[in-house]
């Protein structure tokens, strides 16, 4: 039987998005694993440099690393800078591309096909990081519910937050 198309209102319109965007984010998904895995040493490395970066100051630091970490996840995940990355939860799938801002799971209205319902031209964020967790090795963590997005933290470096999270909880343990 054929899938009847998604209900479609009158006068709306959505924002297009380059499908070369798409294609980019989709290799993502697919080798979420390794990306995983490549972040897991990227992490190690940004903690064992601590020294350096609380040499510089966090805050100075941050200002270089910023355009870096802009860069390299704005071509790859279509990144929107919120600051406090949960790539490594949703399958290398970033939330922030979904137009209702959900960061907990899909709305009610994805497409027959898996596409969003705002933008038909795009695959559904949650539909891809659905398949991109069940590659991962800690793909479970879809299931953790994510906090509200803290717009303060818009435009700064997830990053050093998470090396400065990790710093501080360490010395935390290794305090007598
Ligand atoms: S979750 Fe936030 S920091 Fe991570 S890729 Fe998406 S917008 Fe960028």
């Amino acid at each position: 039987m054929p899938v009847p198309a998604a209900y479609e209102p009158a006068g709306t319109t959505y924002v297009r998005r380059r499908r070369s965007r798409f294609t980019v984010r989709h290799w993502a998904m697919r080798h979420s694993r390794s990306l995983e895995t490549l972040y897991r040493v990227f992490a190690g490395t940004l903690l064992h440099l601590h020294p350096v970066w609380k040499a510089i100051g966090y805050g100075r630091a941050e200002k270089s690393m910023v355009p870096v970490e802009r860069a390299f996840k704005s071509f790859m995940f279509d990144c929107r800078m919120c600051g406090q990355c949960v790539l490594t939860s949703t399958g290398m799938a970033c939330p922030m591309n979904c137009p209702k801002g959900l960061r907990n799971g899909p709305c009610g209205g994805v497409r027959a096909d898996g596409h969003c319902e705002i933008e038909p031209e795009m695959p559904c964020v949650w539909v891809e990081a659905w398949k991109g967790s069940r590659t991962m090795v800690q793909g479970d963590l879809i299931n953790v519910v994510q906090k509200p997005v803290d717009h303060s933290l818009r435009g700064t470096s997830s990053w050093l937050r998470v090396t400065s999270q990790a710093a501080a909880e360490r010395e935390a343990v290794d305090k007598p």
